[in-house]
């Protein structure tokens, strides 16, 4: 597979550290409000791409962090911590609020066909490892303390803009500077411990070696991500948003604890955007979420399909109408799988066959930096080809629709389920490469759970027994 690297401006060939898994780390949501749809378009990405991978025969372990604690709403340390803030709005406990959204955003998850990462850590439950984070910071001699808490000095940090360029690293200080709190040192300092204000209480803080509050935002994902998947990982990835800050200070805070590489790829979903490039946002008034389109009489599916109309590094602009296109070219793809399903003769349907045009071109795709589009555009060929029988398109379909996610066949219970497919594939993959000891270990499982293959001249051939 190849992917486009933020960190070094370029598409490259991706190379897991360990043979064929991949760890990756995705930012998570800050459970204040719901998710918007712009977010949801950074994690539909993130779906595909981790379901590409697995479809590559790649196993992925994917951490996904909750924020609740921490996250301000100004990038530069100043302002509320958009947590509070949301339970004042709501005049909830910060803790329910968390709970709350955190349940919403699971269920906007589950309802976009997106799978729910393995671990998916809250900051709170990780105020521990973060304090131990700072400690060896500061016991390196990256911190500083000023009236409002610790900071981390960017400048002992010689790569400190690697991940954005030297050019974005010049507008971020004159950008900073307007805003620049006074105590820093320099203007991309960033806060890792803030003490908790005097004047009022704060509902979430905690005791540490520098006095009571809580932790910076980004400390969060360094420590977590380190917890979860060691001292590197093979991809991070975020919305675009996150490169000059956000991302920029995990890369700073980790590799100054480590000295090691923090993550070796790094993947970023450009923004949707509304008509005139507006950006959505979840403090200001104009952020739309997944109810919102369900309203308006559009499954959250289509609200998929319509992502994968456009490549993840594409701006993307939203409107009803583009979402009504979608929801027109999705009801036909529905349609047309339907009218296969119905003519295919279940008992000649065969697992998937590698050689197949449609699947090398598909696999190409996924391969060519997550082309979905062009994903997706392979599936309507092979589904139009009459020169394929039914059985054969349905079982690409059926295989593309691992990635794709967007429900194309009922499953019935006399379908051959996905996991039969899976073995069925990794036999033919053992087979290609002429390892047929595995090969046949595994037709042997496929006959343990009621199903004998066959090799035929069209590919391999599955049937219950
Ligand atoms: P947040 O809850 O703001 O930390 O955002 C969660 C994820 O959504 C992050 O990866 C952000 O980069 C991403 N994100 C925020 N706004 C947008 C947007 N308008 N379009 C795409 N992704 C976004
Ligand atoms: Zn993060």
């Amino acid at each position: 597979m190849r992917v486009y690297n933020t960190l070094k401006r370029q598409v490259e060939e991706f190379k897991p550290l360990s043979d064929n898994t991949v760890k990756i780390y995705t930012c998570g949501p800050t459970v204040y409000h719901y998710v918007h749809i712009g977010n949801l378009r950074t994690f539909i990405f993130e779906d595909f791409l981790e379901k590409a991978l697995n479809f590559l025969g790649y196993r992925v372990i994917r951490v996904m962090n909750i924020t609740d604690v921490g996250h301000l709403t100004s990038d530069s340390d100043e302002g509320d911590d958009k947590m509070e803030l949301g339970a004042n709005r709501e005049g909830k406990n910060v803790w329910d609020i968390a709970e709350f959204y955190i349940n919403a955003f699971k269920k906007d998850m589950d309802e976009l066909n997106c799978k729910i990462p393995d671990l998916l850590p809250r900051a709170t439950d990780h105020i521990k490892e973060m304090i131990e984070l700072i400690r060896v910071l500061e016991e390196k001699g990256y911190t500083y303390r000023t009236s409002d808490g610790i900071y981390y000095d960017t400048s002992k940090f010689a790569d400190y803009h690697k991940l954005m360029g030297k050019a974005n690293m010049d507008g971020i200080k004159e950008g900073a500077r307007i805003e620049f709190n006074k105590e820093k040192k320099n203007p991309t300092d960033f806060a890792l411990w803030k003490f908790s204000p005097t004047d009022v209480k704060r509902q979430m803080e905690w005791d540490s070696p520098w006095g009571k509050g809580f932790p910076g935002w980004h400390i969060e994902c360094s420590a977590m991500s380190m917890k979860y998947l060691g001292e590197t990982l093979d991809i991070h990835c975020g919305g675009i948003d996150h490169i000059q800050v956000h991302h920029t200070n995990e890369i700073a805070q980790s590799e100054a604890a480590t000295g090691k590489n923090f993550a070796n790829y790094w993947m970023h979903a450009e923004f949707l955007v509304l008509q005139n490039n507006e950006k959505m946002s979840k403090s200001a008034d104009n952020f739309l979420t997944l109810s919102v389109i369900k309203d308006k009489g559009f499954l959250p599916v289509e609200y998929r399909y319509f992502c994968a109309l456009a490549h993840y590094r594409k701006q993307l602009e939203f409107s009803f109408s583009g979402l009504e296109s979608a929801k027109n070219g999705y009801r036909h793809l529905k349609n047309s799988v339907e009218e296969i399903v119905e003519k295919a003769d279940p008992s000649k349907i065969q697992a998937v066959n590698t050689e197949n045009i449609y699947y090398k071109n598909f696999v190409a795709a996924l391969s060519n930096d997550l082309n979905i589009p062009s994903a997706l555009s392979i599936l309507w060929d092979a589904i139009r080809d009459k020169n394929l029988s039914y059985e054969e398109r349905l079982s690409l379909v059926s295989e593309f629709d691992r990635v794709l996610s967007f429900d194309l066949i009922k499953k019935t219970e006399e379908s051959i389920s996905d996991e039969i497919y899976e073995l069925v594939r990794k036999r033919d993959n053992f087979k290609k490469n002429k390892d047929y000891k595995n090969a046949d270990e595994i037709r042997d499982i496929i006959k343990q759970k009621g199903y004998i293959v066959e090799d035929t001249p069209k590919g391999t051939k599955v049937k219950k027994i």
